[in-house]
């Protein structure tokens, strides 16, 4: 069973054909994509696919713990695979699209800004934009 179809398991959601195309196409994107353009490739594979379902779908996959969900830097909302369980955030690069994951997550260090605003958070995100090594390199040149 690949990590795909364990999570669907998991989850006790059904792995539709159109599902798995999603979340096979999302990984080897290997970068943060709209969900227009995840629905552009995954077409490729799975002509039926129309995009009210591919949306839909992409909320399941975001449920079961394959997809992330990323502030792209103008506003729009980017996907990216998944297929680490710990909390993390990203590192996403503005000349390619790729999508670094890292661990440290800032909202601990603010907890007294939370307790003295007597805030009670129940999300966030976090990104950083820049350029990754490859595309700070070119940019260089
Ligand atoms: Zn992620
Ligand atoms: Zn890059
Ligand atoms: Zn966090």
């Amino acid at each position: 069973m690949t990590y795909i179809e364990k999570c669907f398991k998991d989850k006790g959601i059904r792995i539709t054909g159109q599902r798995r195309v999603l979340a096979e196409t999302l990984k080897e994107a290997g970068r943060a994509v709209t969900a227009r353009e995840l629905f552009r490739e995954a077409k490729a594979a799975w002509p039926d696919m129309n995009f009210s379902t591919v949306y839909r779908n992409i909320q399941i996959l975001k449920d079961i713990g394959l997809a992330c969900e990323i502030a792209g830097s103008d506003g729009n909302t980017l996907y990216a695979y998944r297929d680490d369980e710990e909390h993390h955030h990203h590192m996403i690069c503005k000349g390619c699209g790729k999508t670094i994951p890292f661990e440290f997550c800032p909202i601990e260090e603010l907890k007294g800004v939370f307790d003295d605003a007597g805030f009670v958070p129940t999300g966030h995100s976090f990104e950083v934009y820049g350029y990754c090594r490859e595309c700070s390199k070119r940019r260089r040149k």
